[in-house]
């Protein structure tokens, strides 16, 4: 198969499709891999590394969707790409549909065949292409958290660990699933005191039986999350309700009564954040200030560690790739039920119930 790997058009997006060591699996196979010139320059992989994997490399947008039957993309394309789109391509990416009509229209009008990565499920019903964002953006809470503390930033001036002879600061997290569970290790790797809340009982086994007392788990009451929220330094808002809006655990009167220059990192801030006084940000201005409370609500935390987030993405992704080359779209999509509740659009029809519900659309 062809297979085309497009620069990212959207601001400040440095993340890649496929890395090189992709590409040299695909291209092991015999399959054709074409990248747009400088496409993966920004983190470090040269066109010259591509070349080594065996691609070619295309000078422009156009050489490359005019040689490639596969697209395999990052971000939902703008309206530019999605005009270069024909009914021979097959788009793999992710693709947001139920918020954005226009996008939606668009794909619907291109005749190609549209698999988003965030509908594609694994036999634990969970989202496997979601799943490593979530990590990364567990993992940079507390990075973020940390340096939110300091004085500088407004912070109270707490070190997460402590020292010797001083108690380490206190970390609590509201929601204990994937970005929950990175935080927690993070922030246990770095000695802080650290408490998770959760409604779901599993999520807190699972949790104990990693770490034991060396963590406190606590059923997500309105009472736990009350006191532990305002005795925290640094709180992790990790809650998601699939499909729903955020739940909203923190209280703008909550957050006037936290402890002046403790932290909030809004993570569900995606899903429209769990504290009343949060609002999206970015990584160019990424907190500010509400009652004393640095709030950081970045809405694509992953994107500043575009490498690390290209690389995890590409873990998941990859076997995907792989199974839609050798077997072809249609043979990839008849035998992974997975793979097929990623499929959105297809020759010109909503192929996902909750994308065609949100649009008010046939299914
Ligand atoms: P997840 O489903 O793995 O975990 C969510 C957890 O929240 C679950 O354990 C669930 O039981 C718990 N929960 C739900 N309602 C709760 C409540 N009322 N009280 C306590 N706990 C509750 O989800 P995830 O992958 O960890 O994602 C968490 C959020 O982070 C999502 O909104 C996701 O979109 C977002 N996210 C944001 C970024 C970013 O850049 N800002 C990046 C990745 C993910």
């Amino acid at each position: 198969m062809r297979i085309g790997i497009p620069t990212e058009l959207k601001n400040h997006e440095y993340r890649v499709g496929l890395t090189p060591s992709s590409v040299a699996e695909l291209t092991a196979l015999g399959h054709e891999v074409w990248v747009e010139s400088q496409a993966g320059a920004a983190i470090g992989f040269a066109d010259t590394d591509y070349r080594a994997a065996g691609a070619h490399i295309a000078t422009d947008a156009a050489v490359l969707y005019e040689t490639a039957e596969l697209i395999v993309k990052v971000k939902e394309p703008l309206a530019e790409e999605r005009a270069r789109l024909r009914p021979h391509h097959t788009l793999f990416t992710y693709l947001h549909l139920a918020p954005d009509r226009m996008q939606t229209d668009d794909l619907l009008a291109s005749g190609a065949t549209c698999i988003a990565y965030e509908t594609v499920s694994d036999a634990q019903g969970r989202l496997p292409l979601l799943a490593p964002m979530s990590e990364v953006a567990g993992r940079m809470a507390i990075q973020a958290g940390a340096h939110c503390l300091e004085k500088a930033q407004g912070g109270r001036g707490v070190l997460l660990g402590g020292v010797p002879g001083v108690p380490a600061g206190k970390v609590v997290i509201l929601g204990g699933g994937v970005v929950g569970s990175q935080a927690v290790a993070m922030a246990v790797g770095l000695g802080a005191d650290v408490t998770v809340l959760d409604r779901s009982l599993d999520a807190l086994r699972r949790l104990d039986a990693q770490y034991g007392n060396r963590i406190a788990t606590l059923h997500a009451t309105r009472a736990a999350v009350y006191e532990q929220v305002l005795a925290a330094d640094l709180v992790i808002g990790a809650v998601l309700v699939p499909g729903a809006a955020a739940p909203r655990l923190i209280s703008a009167a909550m957050v006037a009564r936290m402890k002046p220059g403790a932290v909030l990192v809004d993570v569900a801030i995606d899903q429209g954040g769990c504290a009343e006084t949060s609002r999206p940000t970015t990584h160019a201005e990424p907190t500010f200030v509400v009652d004393g409370v640095v709030h950081y609500c970045v809405a694509n935390m992953p994107g500043a560690v575009a490498r690390t987030s290209t690389l995890a993405l590409n873990n998941a992704t990859l076997p995907f790739v792989v199974a839609l080359a050798e077997k072809g779209v249609r043979g990839a999509l008849e035998d992974d039920l997975h793979l097929r509740n990623g499929l959105n659009v297809a020759r010109g029809q909503l192929t996902c119930a909750s994308v065609a519900e949100a649009h008010g659309l046939p299914y």
